[in-house]
């Protein structure tokens, strides 16, 4: 029985000793307690299912017994930086990462946090090509520093300070919002309600890839570009997909620019995406560096960035260190989570669980005006509510905090996301069932009835 702070403490606490601008979700505060595999229970041990838990980094399950043994025992063991020291562990997890991705990409470095992650890869890149300029897409997020929140393109996330040199944005080739659609290409079972009109090539994609060589003409000097940045599919920007061959021709063009490609597979990484491990073996592409962070660690701090031997060279002219990158403790619980996700098959069961959720969320839209568009591929899928399917205008915020509260007495927590705030994120851990999909699909249908 919980006997620790009340709620109005907490808020207390907060009001006096916490950062005062996190934003805090609900209007009511959610605290919760205790998590137990894809569930979250609250002060009064009422169980939420968490369909959002695999954001927040939960991949494998909360509080996975196997984890907590392996950490337990390790920390009987030691707790020590990796980087000065030998230690089997930073080692052994290394080459196991290493074993997950595919051609050269085979030297890891490990960090803490995915802003991190990809604060080093702007490093990297640019170290390794001698150029600055980088590039990502409008609507992404890559992360909070200093240096990441130039990459970030979400004005939420911004402050009125002056932002880093060196980075700009494209458009974002978003096919439900984007200006030229695109939606019969994009890789997943579900079509948008408005399809696009091309035959065979993608009309759409072409339309970006000019925008984006614009970009390359009259902002960037000639063979002046260090890396572009993507995800294989937006998170925080709202399970924003691409047209099919999008990420691969921008690749042809990153090269031909001798700029390098990053993969942030933070969010989509680590079987999420159901077909492949990385979102971006989806895009049939092998990016130059790949950052990672959330579910690779499973709620426990730990990220990684992994590249060719080549461009890690060039970062050998000084010395890189990160005290706690790679620990003991951290390199135990990722190991873990890699066998958890093969013994438990979870890569196979985002992509049958997730496609059946992803379909059966889908008949929402048919049954709901206000259901503008379902999307998505394995256990990353977004719904997005619109006044009108014909218009398009994100539905009220009032009204989308309405759904969203309703979900949560009704026992089920979703994520929320896009600029407008108007996509519902359903990102589970990974061991969810069909049952739970089910629960998932009928709870909204409720708080839409409801509405
Ligand atoms: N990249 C992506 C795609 C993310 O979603 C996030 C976090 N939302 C980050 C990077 C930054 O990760 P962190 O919060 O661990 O710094």
């Amino acid at each position: 029985k919980y006997q620790g702070l009340s709620v109005e403490e907490m808020d207390n606490i907060r009001k006096t000793n916490l950062n005062p601008a996190l934003s805090i979700y609900y209007n009511e505060p959610f605290a919760v307690h205790q998590g137990y595999k894809q569930w979250l229970f609250d002060l009064k041990g009422k169980r939420y299912l968490d369909m959002f838990g695999g954001i927040c980094t939960v991949s494998v399950g909360h509080c996975h017994p196997k984890i907590t043994e392996a950490v337990t025992e390790q920390m009987k063991m030691l707790g020590h930086c990796s980087n000065v020291y030998y230690n089997e562990k930073i080692h052994q997890y290394a080459s196991k990462l290493a074993d997950k991705l595919p051609g050269k990409l085979k030297v890891i470095y490990f960090v803490n946090s995915g802003s991190e992650a990809n604060d080093l890869a702007v490093l990297l890149a640019r170290s390794f090509t001698g150029n600055s300029n980088v590039i990502s897409l409008k609507n992404c997020y890559h992360g909070m520093t200093y240096q990441t929140m130039a990459l970030t393109s979400n004005s939420h996330y911004k402050y009125p300070v002056p932002q880093n040199p060196g980075f700009s944005n494209v458009m974002n080739p978003d096919v439900y919002r984007g200006l030229w659609g695109g939606n019969k290409c994009r890789d997943s079972p579900v079509q948008t309600y408005r399809q696009c009109s091309c035959e065979g090539v993608c009309e759409a994609g072409e339309k970006y890839m000019e925008q984006f060589q614009e970009e390359l003409n009259y902002n960037i000097p000639t063979n002046g570009l260090a890396a572009f940045f993507a995800e294989s599919i937006q998170g925080v920007g709202g399970t924003v997909q691409f047209p099919k061959n999008y990420i691969k021709d921008v690749y042809s063009l990153i090269k031909n620019s001798g700029g390098l490609f990053v993969a942030d597979e933070v969010q989509t990484g680590f079987g999420r995406t159901g077909d492949h491990f990385w979102g971006f073996e989806g895009h049939d592409i092998e990016p130059d560096i790949v950052t990672m962070a959330k579910g690779i660690g499973n709620g426990y701090p730990l990220a990684a960035v992994a590249t060719t031997q080549e461009i890690a060279k060039s970062l050998t002219k000084a010395v890189h260190f990160n005290t706690f990158g790679g620990n003991p403790i951290g390199t135990t619980v990722g190991s873990t989570v890699l066998d958890i996700i093969e013994e438990e098959k979870l890569q196979e069961n985002s992509k049958n669980i997730g496609t059946k959720l992803l379909l059966k969320l889908a008949q929402l839209r048919e049954e709901f005006e206000i259901v503008g568009d379902v999307r998505g591929k394995g256990l990353m899928i977004g719904v997005e509510f619109v006044m009108d399917k014909e218009s398009r205008r994100p539905l009220s915020p009032e009204k989308i905090l309405k759904l969203w509260e309703t979900c949560r007495d009704l026992g089920l927590i979703v994520g929320k996301g896009g600029y407008y705030g108007n996509v519902f994120r359903v990102k589970p851990p990974m061991c969810v069932t069909e049952e739970d999909a089910d629960f998932t699909v009928n709870v909204l249908r409720y708080a839409l009835y409801s509405l």
